[in-house]
């Protein structure tokens, strides 16, 4: 238990080796809400000791995803790499104080180990042959060997923690053999530099995805071997995807950068991963102020949640709905002009108002790519249509053209608005005893070469009457 004065620390620690889907973000959104939630302080610590595997290029991701999302860090990114002097240093003291050891065992005699155990069917360990002990005579340090650095582990007693998400936990000692701290090389193992990193930075509450639970006694160990107090630890279990595997690239998963590219809403995004392993009694819609505001650590799912692509779409349609429709214009519009629309100065080049496009657009979006591509009719040049055709023909027949020139004479009465269109069009449909779709479905073909428009009224508005009469008075 931390005591009141305990300033919450918490972090996000991933590995940049490339891929950062919805269910690793998880893992930062718990820890920087609870760091909000408490007002204390969230850490991004950039664990790239795996030099073959890590690139700046992922780095990005994983702070431009932080970003987007509105997860913002108190301290770092933190890069292990940079640290290597601080985690060497911390071995050599552990060797000097005899909390560690040389191990000469080669590969090899490791392996034979190993065998001999797979066949007497024990548990692969290393057998403590270079282990120090009162009065144990060590075997005679062969030559040609590059030592690793091994953890002296305890031999018995057991080690226990209460997990905040899967609660009391306890692992006996005689499960965990003393750990390589150290490679041939010298360099740090993984293990090694998350607890020096932990302590160092003064984290009061690890949460993270419980493929790291195995990883928990023996770092534990080394923080009480080190002398530090053991944080807190949480972990949360793991993101399934629909069909039920465990979320990887490998199963489809996409990255953040795919969401925000896909034309999601980073608010959609937010609470949907609040919901995937938390919740606040049914509240399903929330905003981040809100989950700050609730956030606990006790309110943590405690079995595997399943990601639902057809949920974010709803929490994404919401969100859209919902968004000042200047915001999201400003949102839309980078997708706008990948569909070809052309801006200057924030404000469509040509044709109307975005804003107002984007406003009778979002209500039926599910993505901002949708509403760009809703918006695309509004920016085209008036169809060519060819009168003659047996296309034309079909979409405006012959007996509407009167119904429709009477329409295109009124609407220059109109005000403009999408009320007074409306009401113009009705007085059309009463005289001509005609129904909405007779009238409003060449109208719609006229306009834009299609029959499939949002409201034609709101559309009309949106137009102007100017262009609307000219591209009607073509019959
Ligand atoms: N670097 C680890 C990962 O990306 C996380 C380690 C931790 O949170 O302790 O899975």
């Amino acid at each position: 238990m931390e005591n009141s004065s305990t300033r919450i620390r918490t972090r996000f620690a991933p590995s940049p080796t490339g891929f950062i889907h919805l269910g690793n973000l998880r893992s930062a959104l718990y820890p920087w809400a609870f760091a909000r939630a408490k007002g204390g302080d969230f850490i991004l610590r950039i664990e790239d000791t795996d030099q073959d595997r890590s690139s700046q290029e992922a780095v990005d991701v994983i702070i431009e995803g932080l970003q987007w999302l509105g997860l913002d860090i108190d301290e770092g990114p933190f890069y292990q790499m940079q640290r290597l002097d601080r985690y060497q240093a911390t071995i050599k003291q552990m060797i000097d104080s005899g909390k560690a050891y040389y191990c000469y065992m080669s590969e090899e005699e490791l392996n034979t180990l190993r065998d001999t155990q797979i066949a007497n069917k024990e548990k692969p360990r290393y057998n403590g042959t270079w282990r120090p002990e009162p009065g144990k005579q060590l075997p005679a340090i062969p030559d040609g060997v590059k030592p690793v650095v091994r953890f002296k582990n305890p031999l018995d007693g057991h080690v226990v923690w209460s997990d905040a998400v899967k609660g009391m936990i306890s692992i006996s000692n005689e499960e965990l053999d003393d750990l390589v701290i150290a490679r041939p090389d010298g360099t740090p193992t993984y293990n090694f530099c998350v607890v020096v990193d932990d302590l160092d930075m003064n984290i009061t509450h690890v949460i993270r995805g419980d493929d790291h639970i195995n990883n928990t006694p023996r770092q534990i160990n080394i923080i009480h071997a080190l002398g530090g107090k053991v944080p807190v630890y949480g972990h949360l279990p793991t993101v399934l995807n629909e069909q039920g595997e465990k979320m990887s690239k490998r199963h489809g998963a996409m990255s953040v950068r795919d969401y925000q590219e896909a034309g999601y809403m980073p608010e959609a995004i937010l609470n949907y991963l609040a919901r995937l392993g938390w919740s606040h009694g049914d509240a399903e819609i929330f905003s981040k102020e809100q989950f700050i505001q609730w956030f606990d650590l006790e309110s943590l799912g405690k079995s595997p949640a399943q990601f639902s692509p057809e949920k974010l779409i709803f929490l994404n349609h919401h969100y859209i709905q919902q968004a000042d429709s200047s915001d999201l214009a400003q949102r839309t519009l980078p997708f706008a002009q990948k569909e070809g629309i052309v801006f200057k100065d924030g404000q469509a080049a040509m044709g109307p108002d975005f804003v107002k496009v984007v406003d009778l657009l979002k209500a039926r979006a599910n993505t901002l790519i949708e509403i760009a591509q809703g918006a695309k009719l509004f920016y085209m040049q008036a169809p060519q249509h060819d009168l003659e055709s047996a296309e034309f023909k079909e979409n405006v027949l012959e007996t509407i053209i009167p119904a429709i020139k009477e329409f295109t004479e009124s609407l220059k009465n109109t005000d403009g608005t999408k009320e007074s269109i409306a009401a113009a069009m009705k007085e059309i449909l009463t005289k001509n005893k005609i129904k909405m779709p007779t009238l409003a479905m060449p109208i719609r073909y006229l306009m834009f070469a299609t029959t499939q428009t949002p409201a034609i009224d709101a559309m009309m508005s949106i137009m102007g009457i100017e262009e609307v009469v000219k591209r009607l008075s073509i019959v």
